[in-house]
């Protein structure tokens, strides 16, 4: 009798280590938290033939118990409700202290057991037999595994208990595991998501140099990707003559203008560290700057608090503030905002003192521009009455004199007129009057300009514009100007018997005119830089020309101010191809 019962109990022992092993054959099969829980589930189930199990999980920092699955005998999952109601609810006393305990328990009579007395589910009409065993994971008890069935089906024994034991050493390494997936996931994805707006910060700083835009732009994401109720965004400016100390300036934000030197701590103590740095002390400030996240009191609001740094100098900081905590994603996200502003800052900033300069440089021109103009204009006509013998009889040699300082006037008038077009170019005081216009006249009125000086040279000039070209929608007296400078071009770089032609033709909804010459040809290299001020190439048959390299950039300048392009083909010792083309519409 008793060799049977021995033989009985092995062989379910047998079968019972199958079941283990083939149980956990299925575990780790995946990574993904919720497939993982339910092959435990359908482990556990299988295992001990409870009428129901379930899987406890303990939050590592609150300590919190949640049921994270649940399973009835034909392997169904529960809904809280039925895990949670009346006489069958989860006995939570046993799996707290199998919690506490890191051992596994069996609770064989609900109703008299000491542990569950307290508890309102153990008023028991339908006692159930507990087993319940703790998850062990690199030294932690990270939760547990819970079967209970009613009393009157069978009653958990320690040989079962044994096995559900080996069987959650197992599982609890794979749910680790899906643990800390899914956890790598969410820190991924959460960085993924601020790499995407960073991404769109960077192109909505990229696309405009203005310094407002740029700090506004900053403020605005600082605000938005630390959920701050407010702040401020201040720079260093430069300090007063006699001052070693810059001031900061807000620049965006609350209190925007206001200086802040003495009356905030932080500022105070960045600008500190900031003259240790002008004195090469700074070894030990660091190249990226870091948040330094304050808590909320009584009396103050939470504070997030950053200098902007380049290349560890510091420029700048920001300062943002709310009601509660700022949480650590908070500090890393504007660790990584600045980092990335600020040099967008310090670009714009330096975009805004060349535009200064640049303003100031325009105007002097245009200042300089206008003194010259008056005496010219006397030099000129005071010339001109001497030249037609106003003044008394003129002798062939004053003639020719008087012939060489008007030449030398021209030349100065067509460098002051460039100049003085550049400056009201690039001051955006340019202003153009387009009408609906034909162009022929206009070639006409260049040519008859420029007829003696191509007769001299004994050049031949060939004009190919068909009479029905549609009028150009451009500034007539421009239009003029960009012919001149390209046709009195050509014929200064074609030498004598050379050959210039102009055409002009309808291209893509334009009319394209060329200027085309067989003279010197400008080189590859040389090409890339037509068109810009002060150019001219270094091929001795141009320094022997007049000229001061500004009539290609004005020419290039009023093109494109009238909504048209212009470009060049040339080969050297053969000719060149200069051709613009304008619009024919409105
Ligand atoms: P400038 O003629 O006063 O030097 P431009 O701006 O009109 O100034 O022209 C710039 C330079 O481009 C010239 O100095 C010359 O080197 C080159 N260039 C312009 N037009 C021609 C041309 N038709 N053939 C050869 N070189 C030219």
């Amino acid at each position: 009798m008793t060799e049977k019962l021995d033989q009985d109990t092995r062989s379910i022992d047998h079968s019972r280590l199958a079941v283990l092993y083939r149980v956990s054959q299925i575990l780790g099969t995946s990574l993904d938290q919720d497939v993982v829980f339910n092959q435990v589930m359908d482990g556990v189930i299988e295992l001990t033939k409870a009428e129901r199990g379930f899987l406890a999980l303990i939050d590592p920092d609150t300590k919190e118990i949640t049921i994270r699955a649940a399973r009835n005998f034909e392997g169904e999952p529960l809904t809280q409700e039925e895990s949670e109601s009346g006489s069958t609810s989860v006995n939570h006393s046993l799996i707290r202290i199998t919690l506490e305990q890191g051992q596994g328990l069996i609770s064989t009579n609900t109703q008299k057991e000491a542990r569950t007395v307290n508890q309102e589910s153990a008023v028991i009409q339908n006692p159930r037999s507990s087993m319940c065993t703790p998850l062990h994971w690199s030294g932690m008890v990270i939760g547990a595994i819970y079967v209970d069935n009613g009393i009157r089906r069978r009653i958990f024994k320690p040989p079962e208990l044994e096995l559900l034991s080996a069987f959650a050493t197992q599982a609890a390494a794979v749910i680790a595991n899906a643990l800390l997936y899914a956890q790598v996931n969410q820190n991924l994805s959460s960085r993924i998501a601020d790499l995407e707006t960073l991404a769109q910060i960077d192109q909505q700083l990229n696309t405009n140099l203005d310094f407002n835009h740029v700090v506004e732009t900053t403020y605005h994401w600082a605000l938005q990707g630390t959920g701050a109720d407010d702040g401020w965004l201040a720079l260093c400016e430069p300090s007063e003559p006699g001052s070693n100390e810059p001031k900061l300036k807000i620049v965006a934000g609350r209190d925007k203008g206001q200086i802040l030197n003495k009356s905030d701590p932080m500022a105070v103590r960045f600008l500190e560290k900031r003259s240790a740095l002008d004195d090469n002390a700074g070894a030990e400030q660091p190249k990226e700057a870091k948040a330094y996240n304050f808590h909320a009191t009584e009396d103050n609001p939470a504070r997030l608090v950053i200098p902007i740094l380049i290349a560890g100098r510091f420029i700048g900081m920001l300062s943002l503030e709310r009601s509660t905590d700022f949480p650590e994603s908070a500090s890393q996200f504007l660790n990584r905002l600045v980092t990335h502003t600020g040099i967008a800052i310090e670009n714009a900033r330096l975009y805004q003192a060349v535009q200064i300069a640049n303003e100031t440089k325009s105007k002097f021109v245009s200042l300089v521009v206008h003194e010259l103009r008056i005496p010219m204009t006397s030099i000129k006509g005071y010339n001109d009455l001497v030249r037609q013998g106003v003044a008394g009889p003129v002798t062939e040699m004053q003639q020719s004199f008087l012939n060489i300082i008007r030449n030398n006037v021209d030349r100065m008038a067509a460098l002051v007129s460039d100049l003085s077009d550049i400056s009201r170019i690039e001051g955006g005081r340019l202003k153009l009057e387009p009408v609906l216009t034909k162009l022929k006249s206009h070639v006409d009125e260049v040519v008859r300009g420029l007829e003696h000086e191509i007769k001299e040279k004994q050049q031949t000039l060939e004009i190919d514009i068909p009479d029905n070209l549609p009028p150009i929608f451009a500034d007539p007296s421009r239009v003029v100007q960009i012919l001149y400078n390209l046709v009195s071009n050509a014929w200064k770089y074609t030498p004598d018997a050379g050959k210039i032609i102009i055409r002009a033709f309808i291209l893509d909804d334009m009319v394209q005119i060329e200027v085309e010459d067989s003279g010197i040809g400008i080189n590859a290299e040389e090409q890339k830089k037509l068109f810009t001020q002060f150019f001219r190439s270094e091929n001795p048959a141009v320094s022997e020309q007049p000229g001061w390299g500004l009539g290609l950039n004005v020419t290039r300048n009023l093109v494109e101010l009238m909504n048209g392009r212009i470009g060049v083909q040339s080969t050297p010792g053969s000719g060149s191809k200069f051709w613009f083309k304008l619009p024919i519409h409105n």
